[in-house]
């Protein structure tokens, strides 16, 4: 295992301010992108500033300001697997299933390389990604969690962000599911896990049990 931490760069896009992560090891020059949003030349200059070639890109789940970049980062490195939940892969291919046929226009992404189910690891650029299935803001929705040493990386999409949850008034949202997911998996992580959510700013598991509104002590949760 490197001696220096894993390397986490952030690169938002307009106009849902939606957070792509690079993920790397200090010393390599491959990495995961995961939810490339819809300013794919900010991603790929992020990129190229670092000297780092995607060798996985993994998706949280099908909604289009997660999946924008999928086609402009395959293109450029065809052979870089694309990697979702099973739940999720169709939204890939599906414009009103991803969201972009309500906004008003209809977008597609390449098609899965491979799906993910619960319970599995995901190897790539010398990471190992555990899935969890996280349905509620959207049935297919996986969170990825990497964990180092005695550190905890929850990369969570639209689950939980800090002070807030995702929508779930989507055709298969559900407040419940989400509620759910959150108390039975998210909040069993270590209190110092790292929340790295689909938009604005990190948090961490002990953070959001304490203070988050929707899911926290505030909305009755009891810390344990
Ligand atoms: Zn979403």
């Amino acid at each position: 295992m490197s001696a220096q931490p894993v390397q986490f760069a952030k690169i938002v896009s307009m106009p849902f301010d939606e957070n792509t992560f690079i993920i790397w090891r200090p010393g390599r020059n491959d990495c995961v992108v995961i939810d490339p949003g819809m300013q794919p030349s900010a991603i790929v200059a992020a990129l190229a500033e670092r000297q780092l070639s995607p060798s996985a890109i993994l998706c949280t789940h099908g909604h289009v300001d997660h999946i924008a970049g999928n086609g402009p980062l395959k293109a450029k490195w065809p052979a870089c697997p694309l990697v979702i939940g099973k739940g999720d892969a169709h939204k890939l291919l599906d414009p009103m299933a991803n969201l972009s046929g309500l906004y008003g226009f209809d977008f597609t992404s390449p098609p899965a390389d491979q799906v993910l189910a619960e319970g599995e690891v995901y190897e790539a650029a010398g990471l190992e990604f555990r899935v969890i299935d996280t349905p509620g803001h959207s049935a297919g929705h996986v969170t990825f969690l990497l964990t180092e040493g005695d550190q905890t990386h929850c990369i969570s999409g639209d689950v939980i962000f800090q002070g807030s949850v995702g929508r779930t008034d989507f055709p298969d949202g559900d407040f419940e599911a989400l509620r759910e997911a959150i108390h039975s998996k998210i909040f069993r992580l270590p209190e110092s896990t790292i929340i790295y959510p689909g938009h604005g700013p990190t948090t961490t598991v002990g953070a959001e049990k304490k203070g988050n509104p929707f899911v926290g002590a505030p909305a009755g949760y009891v810390v344990a």
